[in-house]
């Protein structure tokens, strides 16, 4: 033990190779007759009544038949890491509940080490997760970073089976190009038994889900239908402010602070709020026009029979169209031009929950903000993989979390 200051700053562990047991090849772990021994070399192992420890030993090297001379098979080291397969799975476990840099202060560890023990056991884990049964994928896009550059989104493919719900995998951008090597990083098998897919209007995405997964039933989900008549809704309110505004009515008042309301489902606003609304409803403003239109095809959702929800989306159609509000008329077009994938949600019927997608998206931004120092894509990759993954780890002789 060091000590400095009357205070136990470290725990060295010295360890010697059992004499009568050779060492064994770090390849193939056969057995191997003995060649050299190399310099001593330490292992950072998990923090013993919170004083950092460490392991000392001089490896052996073993010369295998088969693979020549090779340092011998250490069990509880990965390759040249500098940390201990048990302080990596230590670190990488509490990696998911506090940030990697807190991580690291409260180990004594280093950022660095933090990240790569969670890249270990992400690797691991996505060598051996287990693919099979998949049958409804979601795929979306993210924003990551600031501005809208093309590298600013992502994009992730979940399983959304009601048994299992998962990353299954993230990529930069999000063309054709994305999705296709997405698609085939999971396996033709996998891709080929899907029932499913749930995605949004995005055209590259829609283009390659049809030519590679033609026999699943692509559905557009009521999360991002809704996205879309949101931000319809906030273009009209946006230029209408600033109509009126510049025309110095008072009417613009009207429209003050309503961005949030007018965002929410009607029945879930309430209080100040809601008098407010009602008074913007009998306005006759075209805010007040297009969230009444956005109201009002929630109603979609709520049919039973597919022939009905064709008659209403064909009426909710038509009446967006005669609205004379842009905004809107382009969500009717976009909705008329993918009226089968529409309506596809209703022959899916039961099989796909509605906020799935959404709540996986929302753990992601969880992940992101959070994780506040993964300035590098692939640290913010690892760390998505981690938290949403539901991978296997590698079994530990030592839990120590
Ligand atoms: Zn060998």
């Amino acid at each position: 033990m060091q000590v400095r200051n009357g205070q136990a700053k470290e725990i060295e562990i010295r360890l010697d190779p059992h004499g009568g047991i050779g060492g064994r090849c770090s390849r193939c772990r056969r057995r191997a007759p003995g060649y050299d021994r190399l310099s001593e070399r330490r292992w950072q192992f998990v923090p013993l009544w919170g004083i950092s420890t460490y392991f000392y030993y001089a490896p052996r090297r073993v010369e295998c038949a088969e693979h020549g001379v090779v340092v011998e098979h250490i069990p509880w080291s990965e390759g040249k890491r500098p940390v201990t397969s048990a302080m990596m799975g230590f670190l990488a476990r509490w990696g998911r509940r506090l940030s990697w840099r807190e991580t690291a202060q409260v180990f004594q560890t280093s950022w660095e080490a933090v990240y790569r023990s969670v890249e270990w056991i992400v690797q691991w884990g996505l060598a051996h997760r287990q693919l099979q049964g998949v049958e409804s994928i979601g795929v979306d896009e993210i924003h990551w970073g600031r501005g809208l550059k093309a590298d600013n989104f992502l994009t992730v493919i979940y399983q959304i089976d009601q048994h299992c719900r998962r990353l299954l995998w993230i990529g930069k951008r999000r063309s054709e190009a994305t999705l296709k090597r997405g698609l085939k990083a999971l396996g033709p098998e996998l891709v080929q038994g899907l029932r499913f897919v749930c995605s949004d209007m995005w055209r590259p995405y829609l283009k390659v889900i049809a030519a590679q997964a033609g026999q699943a039933l692509h559905v557009l989900d009521r999360f991002h239908i809704t996205l879309h008549l949101n931000q319809a809704v906030d273009q009209v309110r946006r230029a209408e402010s600033s109509r009126l505004r510049k025309a110095g009515k008072e009417k613009a008042q009207r429209l003050k602070n309503l961005r949030w309301t007018l965002l929410r489902r009607g029945s879930r606003v309430r209080g100040r709020a809601r008098q407010k609304l009602a008074a913007l409803v009998t306005s006759k403003l075209a805010t007040a026009r297009a969230w009444q239109l956005k109201e009002s095809f929630s109603h979609f959702w709520t049919y039973r029979s597919l022939v009905w929800a064709k008659a209403f989306l064909d009426y909710w159609c038509s009446r967006a169209m005669r609205s004379r509000l842009e905004p809107l008329q382009k969500v009717a077009k976009m909705l008329r031009s993918h009226e089968e994938l529409l309506l596809n949600w209703f022959r899916a019927k039961g099989e796909i929950s509605n906020g799935v997608v959404e709540g996986l998206n929302n753990k992601i931004r969880v992940v992101t903000r959070r994780s506040y120092g993964l300035r590098t894509y692939n640290a913010m990759e690892i760390a998505l993989y981690h938290n949403l993954g539901r991978l296997p780890e590698p079994e530990s002789t030592h839990r120590f979390c």
